[in-house]
């Protein structure tokens, strides 16, 4: 990879709040060759539960432990993904050429990247909104040397599965806030985190190799009325709201029981 890159990466980048109609100047340059694609960059990459699902369906050839981590978060005591870095430090979908593997399909931090994003939520309604911030410098693609094109905020974000993609993810925000304004999960044990790991990122691997189908598995273990359709039919977006909706909730009703 180039070596000389170093230079353009403002890790110290102010955020501004940037509004649709907003513009600035940035290009994603090929000869930046994947510099917001390693650790030593990016540090952490974490992946909504539409992330994870995504990369499962895309990445079929590998194992899902040498794709996504799954730690548990200190304050909140949920699961929560991240990227799992090769040894060398690269994402497993940094290609040798400093291609993507999964571009069209990319998580969410990476399609909005040089962006950050904040969802909130509206405690009285439950409603979730969401806050782009500009990190200005953050990357070779705002110097002059990459040729920066001036583009508004809702052309950068524009893409078929954009809209979906932003709804999965505040639907997981509010879902998250929800169980743990519900729950005390402090009292878990690690069998139950692990259980509600499995339910809410790993289901597809639950049947790899296996002749039962996913919903037989979960839905016996959570007493859900069984479906006909099996899993290779459900889009990664029916997945998560499944996971999100139906899963997780009876898996945390169990732990109560
Ligand atoms: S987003 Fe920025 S750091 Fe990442 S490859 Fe493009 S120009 Fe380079
Ligand atoms: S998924 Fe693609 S864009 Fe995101 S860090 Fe990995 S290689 Fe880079």
């Amino acid at each position: 990879m180039p070596n000389n890159l170093n230079q353009y990466l403002n890790k110290q980048a102010t955020q501004t709040l940037i509004q649709e109609h907003e513009s600035f100047q940035f290009t994603c340059a090929k000869e930046c060759w994947g510099t917001c694609c390693i650790k030593e960059n990016v540090s952490l990459l974490q992946l909504s539960v539409y992330d994870v699902y995504k990369l499962l369906s895309k990445r079929t050839d590998l194992n899902i432990v040498n794709l996504i981590d799954i730690k548990i978060d200190e304050k909140t005591n949920l699961p929560k993904a991240f990227m799992k870095w090769k040894e060398n430090g690269w994402c497993p979908n940094l290609m040798e050429d400093g291609s993507c593997k999964v571009y069209m399909d990319r998580p969410f931090t990476c399609r909005i990247f040089p962006l950050s994003s904040e969802f909130m939520i509206n405690d009285s309604t439950g409603n979730i909104s969401v806050n782009y911030k500009l990190r200005e410098n953050l990357c070779y693609g705002f110097y002059k040397e990459a040729s920066p094109k001036e583009q508004t905020l809702k052309a950068f974000l524009f893409t078929d599965d954009f809209q979906n993609h932003e709804n999965l993810e505040k639907l997981e925000v509010s879902k998250r806030e929800e169980w743990i304004k519900k729950y005390d999960l402090k009292k878990s044990t690690n069998q139950q985190l692990l259980n509600l790991s499995q339910t809410m990122y790993c289901l597809k691997e639950k049947i790899t190799g296996k002749k039962d189908s996913f919903f037989d598995y979960y839905s016996e273990m959570l007493k859900i009325p069984k479906r006909s359709k099996r899993l290779e039919i459900f889009s990664p977006g029916e997945l998560t709201k499944i996971a999100l909706e139906e899963f997780v909730p009876r898996m945390l009703e169990k732990f109560k029981s």
